[in-house]
């Protein structure tokens, strides 16, 4: 066995788990370094009394390209959520509105001249290079006041907990913006991107992990064997002439090292100018509250859940049906609701108090379900420094990052190009292009997985 790494992954959580199996799964000799007990980071499944929190990522769209193949390498157990999982709502002017695909047209959730202006989207015509652009400016140029300003909330709710006029459309929605950039229009963009797609490609669904996204991390963080460390906290990041040293409980060397913790505790550990720029980084803390009982007690509707609406007048987020798409995550005859609460659109209501939080998410769980809610479970979990926010002037700090960057020293993580973990997924790929031994002649990058 070799017994030096060609990389160096700092982060066990989801982001380093996947970059190192990809490295692993293509015959690289990875190691990855934790600092906690055990892998998995923020996507820290509760299990309690039966009931199965994820305060962090709770589902997956698979199939993915990308993140397919590095699952299956590692042995990962994913299964199809319950059918119910397709069925979607949007909470908004006090009603619970029902979103299913065409349906969603004939829902009193839109004005009809809203409908109409959305009718014209394919005319709009793409605005000239210029300067970032929030989500909310973007949507409600393309889709008009109405369903832009409705559609930029849900995004920003459910996606980021983020506010729609400050997160960047390019930075948080790339795939949205590049429909207009290459078609001149979603409507039509979306048409050639479905035209596009090789007949017979599977439908991406929505999967979960059956032994809990913890349950999920311990399996990859096994397929690497002794070479995923825990309890190994890096305590710097330097270079000598000839490769990286890692510094913690001894001294490890590599060519090459991926960065893929949270940007604040990454600039504590990597040399000057980069530890700079990353302290730029923005994150909003946010609360998940998990609201369990009997079946009688939180009668919860089928379905994915509910995201709220600009003119819902409640500070929930998003109000999730955990155990109607995933039942085993409360037992039987039981269910689970999840809200969340905070991010970058609320944060002031994060003062309050846990006892204050699960008084105001039953209330409000009541609310937007239209019955009364009486828990016999709850718990809250505080993610902090919380959920990345791709605020206006993102894409310029990912080039400053870039500019920063050494020869052979990467980041990864949900901090920088897309949070979800298929976005992890597809940035492991491209470390494990820059960072492994390549063909002579051709060159090596640095920098964020871009
Ligand atoms: C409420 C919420 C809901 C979400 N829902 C979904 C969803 O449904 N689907 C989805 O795809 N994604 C979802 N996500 C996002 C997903 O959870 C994240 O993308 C992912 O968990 C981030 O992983 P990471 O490895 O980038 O970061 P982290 O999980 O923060 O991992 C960083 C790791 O680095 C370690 N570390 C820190 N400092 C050091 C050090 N000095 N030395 C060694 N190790 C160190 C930490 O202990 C940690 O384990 C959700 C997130 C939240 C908060």
């Amino acid at each position: 066995m070799k017994t030096q790494p060609d990389v160096i992954v700092i982060g066990g959580g989801l982001g380093g788990l996947l970059a190192g199996c990809e490295i692993k799964r293509r015959g690289g000799h990875v190691l990855v370094l934790e600092a906690a007990a055990g892998p998995g980071g923020v996507a820290a499944t509760v299990r309690e009394a039966g009931f199965v929190l994820e305060p962090a990522a709770g589902s997956l769209l698979l199939p993915h390209p990308q993140l397919t193949p590095i699952l299956e390498s590692a042995g990962a157990t994913v299964v199809p959520a319950a059918a119910a999982a397709r069925r979607r709502y949007v909470y908004d002017r006090g009603r619970l509105f029902e979103l299913a695909g065409p349906r969603a047209v004939a829902t009193g959730l839109v004005s009809a001249s809203g409908k109409l202006r959305l009718a014209c989207e394919p005319w709009v015509g793409p605005r000239p290079d210029g300067p970032d652009e929030s989500l909310a400016g973007f949507l409600r140029r393309r889709l008009g006041d109405e369903v832009g300003r409705l559609g930029a909330t849900l995004m920003a709710h459910g996606v980021f907990a983020g506010d729609p006029e400050v997160l960047s459309a390019r930075a948080a929605f790339p795939a949205l913006v590049a429909l207009e950039h290459d078609a001149g229009s979603l409507v039509r963009g979306g048409i050639a991107r479905m035209r596009a797609r090789p007949k017979g490609t599977p439908r991406a669904g929505v999967h979960i992990a059956p032994f809990g996204m913890t349950g999920l991390a311990v399996e990859l963080a096994g397929h690497l064997g002794d070479d995923f460390r825990p309890e190994w906290p890096v305590t710097s990041v330097r270079r000598d002439d000839r490769q990286w040293i890692v510094a913690g409980p001894q001294e490890l060397r590599a060519p090459s090292v991926v960065v893929a913790v949270a940007p604040a505790a990454a600039a504590r550990l990597v040399p000057s100018p980069l530890a700079a720029v990353l302290s730029e980084a923005t994150a909003a803390p946010v609360a998940v509250v998990g609201l369990g009982g009997r079946s009688a007690d939180v009668p919860a509707p089928t379905g994915f859940g509910a995201l709220v609406g600009p003119d819902a007048d409640v500070h929930t987020l998003g109000l999730l049906f955990e155990s109607s798409y995933a039942p085993d995550r409360a037992p039987s005859r039981h269910r689970l609701l999840k809200s969340i609460f905070g991010g970058g659109a609320d944060p002031a209501v994060l003062t309050r108090t846990d006892a204050e939080l699960v008084e105001l998410a039953v209330e409000e769980a009541g609310r937007i379900l239209g019955i009364a809610i009486q828990p016999s479970w709850t718990r809250v979990v505080r993610q902090s420094p919380g959920i990345p926010q791709y605020r206006l002037g993102h894409p310029e700090w990912l080039d400053r990052l870039e500019a920063a960057g050494q020869t052979g020293l990467h980041l990864a993580g949900w901090a920088y190009r897309g949070i979800g973990v298929s976005s992890l997924a597809q940035q492991a790929v491209r470390v494990a292009d820059v960072c492994l031994p390549v063909p002579a002649g051709a060159g090596v990058r640095s920098g964020v997985a871009s």
